[in-house]
């Protein structure tokens, strides 16, 4: 088997007199002489070996001076193309399996070499297979607690070898033990709280590990509800004078947008609503996005509705700005707490900027 890793100058020298297309993602070479880079599969004239320079991305070629090559359209490869559709056929296998694939295996039904694939697979869709399969394993866990006659049967339903694995992966994932969550979060207490900021009533709810919902609602007396239909089963404590003291905080923190809230966070959602609620995150006070600049920057131009409803998925308002997402033709859009409210958030940040 030809060596795929293209790690020596050799390797990738071979991958251009080869116009190997398995190298395409992998590195780019440009040629001194004409100030164009390419990708190793590209058909234009091989060049002399010594007016080759190796890059890893368009961006260290480019920012070396170097032009894309019209031809093979080397920056062309990470929008479209034949790299990413064996990508996403991977993402599907992994859905699709009852239990978690090896690597090379996986790899060799996309036909890709491994290395080339795992590092093609973390571009893509930001984490390894191995954590996409392990997020999509407790996802199905979660789903079939609901559903199995027993623990057991969901654990070894969703692809878990030994019960044991299964509670060491969800120790990340979920607030509460298995058992609990399958119960509607039975056992679990979460201890809730209600005051009022500009933006109406706010309910503040947690676990024992962190803020896992902050909603608003006009009216204060339905807004235990919301949180309760999401854990119908859990024990419902209200607010003690410590839990207050939280609840102010979080209060100050969406009165004053500049400020940081400095308190353990329980977010729970798949692994593609993290990356989204990870680049909202990133969006600072007064600035914006839209749900297309979101998609983009995640390396999937097409997610654009994705990304909405991911938007739209939050339960921990203003601190994960989802509010901080705009249609693309500037309009407000829409806002899980109504677009009043992301409006009136809007305005403030732009106002204490
Ligand atoms: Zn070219």
């Amino acid at each position: 088997m030809i060596s795929a890793q293209f790690n020596t100058d050799d390797a990738k020298w071979n991958a251009v007199c080869e116009n190997n297309s398995d190298a395409d993602g992998v590195f780019y070479y440009a040629v001194i002489t004409t100030g164009i880079y390419c990708r190793p599969a590209c058909r234009s004239k091989s060049p002399k070996r010594d007016n080759v320079k190796y890059f890893n991305t368009c961006d260290d070629a480019e920012t070396a001076g170097y032009r894309a090559c019209k031809r093979c359209k080397p920056t062309a490869i990470t929008k479209t193309g034949a790299t990413e559709q064996k990508i996403i056929r991977a993402c599907r296998i992994i859905e699709e399996s009852e239990s978690s694939i090896k690597l090379d295996d996986l790899a060799a039904q996309v036909s890709l070499s491994p290395y080339h694939f795992h590092r093609l697979f973390k571009k893509i869709v930001g984490i390894t297979p191995k954590q996409y399969s392990s997020k999509h394993q407790s996802r199905r866990f979660q789903a079939n607690l609901m559903t199995s006659p027993s623990v057991t049967d969901a654990i070894y339903s969703s692809g878990y070898t030994s019960s044991g694995s299964a509670y060491d992966k969800k120790r990340d994932q979920l607030a509460m033990k298995p058992k609990a969550y399958r119960k509607g979060a039975d056992g679990v207490t979460i201890t809730y709280g209600i005051a009022h900021c500009f933006l109406g009533w706010v309910i503040v709810a947690a676990t024992d590990r962190g803020i896992c919902a902050i909603e608003f609602r006009d009216n204060s007396e339905t807004l235990p509800e919301q949180i309760q239909a999401r854990f119908p089963n859990a024990q419902f404590k209200k607010a003690d004078t410590a839990f207050e003291a939280l609840i102010k905080e979080v209060v100050d923190f969406i009165d004053s947008p500049q400020s940081t809230l400095q308190v353990p966070l329980d977010i729970q959602g798949t692994a593609f609503q993290q990356q989204v609620w990870e680049v909202l995150k990133q969006i600072k006070p007064g600035e914006t996005m839209s749900y297309t600049d979101v998609a983009e920057q995640l390396g999937k131009p097409s997610a654009v509705r994705a990304v909405a409803t991911a938007c739209a998925s939050n339960k921990l308002a203003v601190v994960v700005p989802c509010h901080r997402v705009i249609s693309k033709a500037g309009k407000t859009g829409g806002y899980r707490w109504g677009p009043e409210r992301k409006k009136k958030l809007l305005q403030l940040e732009k106002e204490t900027i």
